[in-house]
């Protein structure tokens, strides 16, 4: 069927399976071309289902070798295969077992879901609906099974063999040169959790016990010889697991837990059962090929994985438009775990720019969609910053909302009520509606929703009465669809701030709560706040309080108030930033950059003077103040009719003008946090590193003369990636031979290191100059570069699509380079082609020629025959 003809699956449609399967028992023979399945699967009639119902099984690509029932084999007349389907029309209507074997070829499977190889490592991957190319399946997360699984392989191919639950036994085959492994999972679990790894490979280990005392192996398994860069996921692994047992009650539960890094993998990592499967980017570690910014992701990755264990694994989804339940969630959880680790508001300013980036951007879009979907043609395309990003911040929000403890004690509900069964959204909520006595049906509304509400605030201080009136209005454009909105509830978390710090709130409306929020839950209303004998500057939405855009009728030199006196840290941020962002946006949109010095000066000396002050006892948070927003922030503000040339020179005229302005402060920055020690990937010192190569990347703007020299002297007295990386990606900002010369030693310096290769990629990908596409071109010859390697295409060709003024070049070769791209790369790997094309996704915010250049390549990709369900979608809805 061709791709475009795909069925539309509806969240409406859901019905229980017919049939449920309660265990499977696999026998799998592992073999680079032929590996042979053998399983076994006890199935029974569902009392939920439709009686006498048909049975049938999934299939992706499969061939059946075999097929018997209740270990009869089977009549070709009782059932019929296709590579997609095995069908027994009149099953017997009582539990039976069907023997099934079929074969696959590991080696040849570039999709990179099922059963694949990567660098002669056996692995899979099953989310959303891998397992079905494995062995005929019900294939979908309601159906949960006992696994126990047997795998054979050549000792000296695949000396380890892992599988989900507890090694249950393990022996050499007769002759020494084959061996086998059993693994039993007590837990049930859907098929897309399940996993196998075969291969040689290296491994950390450590003995821990929970805290209800079971005794657990952990272990992490990396390519032979990389065990000394596996020490970090292992400590991770167990402050995670000790937070989870501290702040949400929750502890393992099998004899062991593996992590497995392999080298090519679609996604970031997976939560298989006991036996997590992950990129190797986020395993690996060590100070001379891991930043700063890698430790962080690994601690958040491992964590994310770890902690699906309870969301997601054993409370698992009913249906994949569920995927916030357990994505959400979980991303609400890491969050958490992070911002305990390190510093809280630095965590969350962070969290907050990937969320705009990714998200406020995906909802301005053509592929805007709810947090909880309610049609999909391809799930593999929901694996969004809307379903991941926007879903924790609905968490986030609910917790706000009913407070703390109410919060915990349904989050037990939770666990205690839903454990072993695959829920929805509707039964998560459930539990917080009892603990909490709120009714949160309007609340709900945020998982069916799409579009970023934008919350516009107005205030006027009443001297004789001293009072304070707050208007809030809201908003939320249409989105495909969904041409009506209704209003969401917001809780807009507000403090206000008089001229020594925060003063009283006091109001009779019924809108303020508890803990200073107001909740917003109509189109527009006023609070009045009463014993002020000042004018307060509101700051509001502390905390980033909900995912909303929030407009405010404050003046810059009110905010740069707020930056200096606030008393929360993410609105002293957010204050600095706004100033930048309406003077870009202003500049951005007309072309005139002539109001840009006046701004330029005043940021300039808001921060001189915080850099003279006590800031830098958190260099981290100093860090992100220097960093203004970024030109893809300001593109996205501005929304259409888009020039990315001009909001470029927008953006690179304001930072120039405030690196000039501050040269000397930044210099004497960069000298004065020099460490002195070995590398540590502890957050004070990655702060501290941070705020210099933040002032080092300001420098390279304003004095560019003096950040070549300082930049060349880092890089070559650097002990670690994260200086190195940074004085490269200072070096990119300065076109000329030094940055050349720069360039080619890092290669040198790294070769054989494919992960911090694809940092280099990525920084050449990322120059905002005319030659680039040529660069980039020519960088796909070289030998760090390999298009069947996920990780490599995402650094060089994703980088790429991620450069504003290159990628939308006003000559269309940008969009016709990734188009063509998409065309080919979807031929073995569709899931990477179809995120690739998502590229896209922000087109029709641009002027006319540019939005007529990329219509037409989206055109091309989307006219090309035989392309897979995965590109044809995002092609289809981009221009629908
Ligand atoms: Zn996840």
């Amino acid at each position: 069927m061709p791709a475009e003809d795909a069925p539309m699956i509806r969240l409406e449609d859901y019905r229980p399976s017919d049939w449920l399967i309660d265990t499977v028992d696999l026998d799998i023979v592992l073999d680079a071309t032929k590996t042979r399945v053998r399983a076994l699967l006890k199935l029974r009639p569902n009392p939920h289902g439709r009686p006498g119902a048909p049975l049938v099984l999934d299939g992706d690509e499969l061939t059946l070798g075999s097929i018997a029932l209740d270990d009869v084999p089977l009549d070709p007349g009782l059932y019929s295969a296709t590579p997609q389907t095995l069908t027994l029309a009149s099953p017997p209507d009582r539990p039976f077992s069907l023997r099934l074997e079929t074969e696959l070829d590991p080696g040849a499977n570039t999709k990179l879901m099922g059963l694949y190889r990567s660098s002669g490592v056996y692995c899979t991957q099953c989310e959303a609906d891998g397992f079905r190319r494995i062995t005929y399946f019900l294939d979908r997360p309601d159906v949960m099974s006992v696994y126990t699984v047997r795998l054979e392989a050549a000792k000296a191919e695949a000396p380890v063999l892992l599988a989900n639950g507890n090694l249950v036994a393990a022996a050499e085959l007769p002759g020494g040169e084959r061996h086998f492994a059993v693994w039993h999972d007590p837990h049930p679990k859907p098929a897309y959790l399940f996993a196998l790894v075969g291969g040689k490979l290296d491994h950390v280990r450590q003995p821990y016990v929970t805290a209800e005392g079971r005794k657990v192996e952990l272990a992490v398994y990396v390519e032979p010889g990389k065990a000394g860069r596996a020490g970090w996921a292992l400590d991770s692994l167990v402050r995670c697991m000790r937070w989870d047992e501290r702040v949400f009650g929750r502890n393992y539960d099998l004899d062991v837990f593996n992590v497995v890094a392999v080298s090519d993998f679609n996604m970031g990592a997976m939560e298989n059962k006991g036996l997590n499967i992950f990129n190797d980017k986020y395993v690996l570690a060590d100070p001379q090929t891991a930043s700063d910014g890698d430790y962080a992701s690994i601690e958040a990755i491992i964590a994310h994985e770890y902690f699906h264990n309870w969301t997601g694994n054993r409370i698992t989804c009913r249906d994949w438009f569920q995927l916030c339940l357990k994505e959400g969630l979980t991303v609400f959880r890491d969050q958490e775990f992070s911002s305990d680790e390190r510093s809280r508001p630095v965590k969350r300013i962070a969290d907050v720019r990937t969320l705009r980036a990714t998200q406020f951007s995906e909802d301005a879009g053509p592929l805007a969609h709810p947090v909880r979907p309610r049609a999909y043609k391809e799930i593999n395309n929901f694996y969004t910053p809307t379903v991941y990003e926007k879903g924790a911040e609905v968490i986030r929000m609910l917790k706000v909302l009913i407070g703390d403890d109410a919060f915990e004690r349904g989050m037990d509900l939770y666990f205690e009520r839903c454990d072993g069964t695959a829920a929805t959204i509707e039964e998560f909520l459930d539990c917080f509606i009892e603990t909490s006595g709120q009714d949160l049906a309007h609340f709900a509304q945020w998982y069916e929703q799409a579009g970023t509400p934008t919350v516009v605030a107005a205030g006027r201080y009443d001297a004789a009465a001293k009072s304070y009136t707050l208007d809030l209005a809201q908003s939320t454009p249409r989105t495909p669809g969904q041409p009506q909105k209704v209003p969401l509830v917001i809780p807009v978390a507000l403090g206000l701030v008089g001229r020594s710090g925060d003063l009283p709130l006091s109001s009779i409306s019924p809108a303020l709560k508890a803990g200073g929020v107001v909740v917003l839950d109509q189109p527009s209303l006023s609070v009045t706040f009463t014993g002020l004998s000042e004018a307060p500057a509101p700051s509001l939405l502390r905390g980033f309080s909900a995912p909303v855009r929030l407009e405010l009728d404050l003046g810059d030199a009110e905010l740069l108030r707020l930056f200096t006196a606030d008393s929360d840290s993410f609105n002293r941020w957010q204050a600095l930033q706004t100033v930048a962002t309406r003077a870009l946006v202003r500049a951005g949109a007309s072309g005139d950059l002539g109001g840009l010095d006046a701004k330029a000066g005043e940021l300039a000396q808001a921060l001189e003077g915080f850099l003279a002050g006590p800031a830098t006892a958190d260099p981290a948070f100093a860090a992100q103040a220097l960093r203004l927003p970024g030109p893809a922030d300001i593109a996205r503000e501005i929304g259409k009719d888009v020039d990315p040339d001009a909001v470029f020179a927008a953006h690179r005229k304001l930072a120039r003008e405030i690196g000039a302005a501050l040269a000397g402060p930044l210099a004497a920055l960069h000298a004065g946090l020099r460490e002195a020690g070995p590398y540590s990937p502890a957050a004070g010192p990655a702060g501290r590193r941070a705020l210099r190569n933040e002032a080092l990347g300001l420098l390279a703007l304003g004095a560019p003369a003096e950040a070549s020299r300082l930049t060349q002297a880092q890089f070559a007295d650097a002990d670690n990636l994260t200086d190195r990386l940074a004085a490269l990606a200072a070096m990119t900002l300065i076109p000329g031979e030094a940055r050349e010369e720069l360039i080619a030693r890092f290669a040198s310096l790294y070769a054989g290191e494919p992960l911090v290769l694809d940092k280099w990629l990525m920084a050449q990908a990322l120059i905002p100059e005319d030659g680039t596409l040529d660069r980039v071109r020519g960088l796909m010859g070289h030998p760090a570069f390999s298009p069947g390697n996920p990780n490599r295409v995402r650094a060089l060709i994703g980088g790429f699509a991620a450069n504003l003024t290159q990628f939308n070049r006003a000559d269309g070769a940008g969009y016709g380079f990734i188009a063509g791209i998409v065309i080919e790369l979807d031929r073995a790997n569709p899931q990477v082609a179809s995120r690739l094309l998502g590229s896209f996704k922000s087109w029709r915010m641009l002027e006319d020629g540019r939005r007529e250049l990329a219509k037409s390549a989206l055109a091309m990709v989307a006219a090309t025959p035989g392309l897979s369900r995965d590109v044809a979608d995002i092609a289809a809805r981009s221009l629908a």
